[in-house]
């Protein structure tokens, strides 16, 4: 589709070095304490495009540290973080950002669990500030790819709205649509359905799987089981701040032998 061909049209992430097997995000032994407490514990990830991987665990054991490590909302005390092989963040102490990315060509998309929309401006003017911000476009081409990643979260109706005209769930799928915006390389999603009344659920975890179907890179960070074994080609849990246990694509498929995952699942249903 026209997105997915504008998606890397940068030359230091298009042409021959995308491909499906290709590596998006890696984190090299990662480490971040708070204080004396170590939050995220030498943590190693590697994502290829168009993977879909899950984050679980127990309350506290790191999940949120860690997603937002990798867009920057986090610094890091040690190890690496790279995208496409371009170093963007490392480690003793040290915050770097790659040239790469302070020219804004590597583009995370983040979804918060409190939607974080602008409540002064439309949804429309909420989905065109970021790219009109790094002028990705003249107004009118963007305005239309905004009014495309509105229809795909099925948000178009309500382009002229205010936020708080909207549900929870229309509001998180707006937010979905404003990341999408910026044409990311990985959607990072970070527990995208835990502030939601239980009825808005599914419609967010539909729109997250439209985008799995489309071939997004995406981390999710979720406590909703059943769809984390739906979507994921990896489950990986991380307990105190280390990745404990994984459950890859064949066991998604097969059934999951990993005792402690399986009994992690089982009671967070
Ligand atoms: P999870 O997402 O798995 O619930 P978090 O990454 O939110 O875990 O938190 C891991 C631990 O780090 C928790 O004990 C939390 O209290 C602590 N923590 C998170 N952010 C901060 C911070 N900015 N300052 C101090 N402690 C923090």
């Amino acid at each position: 589709t026209e997105i997915a061909k504008t998606r890397f049209e940068h030359p230091v992430v298009t042409g021959e070095r995308i491909r499906k097997s290709d590596i998006v995000v890696d984190l090299n032994r990662v480490r971040k304490s708070f204080g004396d407490k170590r939050v995220v514990n030498d943590i190693s990830l590697q994502i290829r495009s168009g993977e879909v991987v899950c984050l679980i665990g127990p309350s506290g054991s790191g999940k949120t540290t860690l997603l937002r490590t990798i867009n920057a909302l986090q610094d890091i005390d040690g190890g690496t973080i790279c995208f496409h092989g371009e170093d963007w963040i490392c480690g003793d102490g040290k915050y770097q950002l790659s040239q790469t990315f302070r020219d804004d060509v590597i583009h995370l998309g983040m979804v918060f669990q409190s939607f974080n929309l602008f409540p002064h401006l439309t949804v429309l003017e909420n989905v065109t500030l970021g790219p009109r911000y790094h002028t990705m476009g003249s107004a009118d081409e963007l305005r239309a790819f905004a009014m495309l990643n509105l229809d795909k979260v099925g948000m178009a109706a309500h382009a002229q709205k205010y936020p708080h005209q909207l549900s929870g769930g229309q509001k998180q799928r707006v937010a979905i649509a404003r990341a999408l915006a910026m044409k990311p390389l990985v959607m990072l999603f970070d527990e995208p359905t835990s502030a939601l009344d239980p009825e808005m659920v599914s419609e967010v975890l539909q729109t997250i799987e439209g985008l799995a179907a489309e071939g997004m890179t995406m981390l999710i960070v979720t406590h909703e089981m059943r769809f984390a074994a739906r979507i994921s080609d990896r489950i990986i849990m991380l307990e105190n701040g280390s990745r404990v246990a994984e459950a890859s694509a064949d066991d998604l498929r097969n059934g999951i032998t990993d005792a402690r995952i399986r009994r992690f699942m089982e009671q967070s249903q």
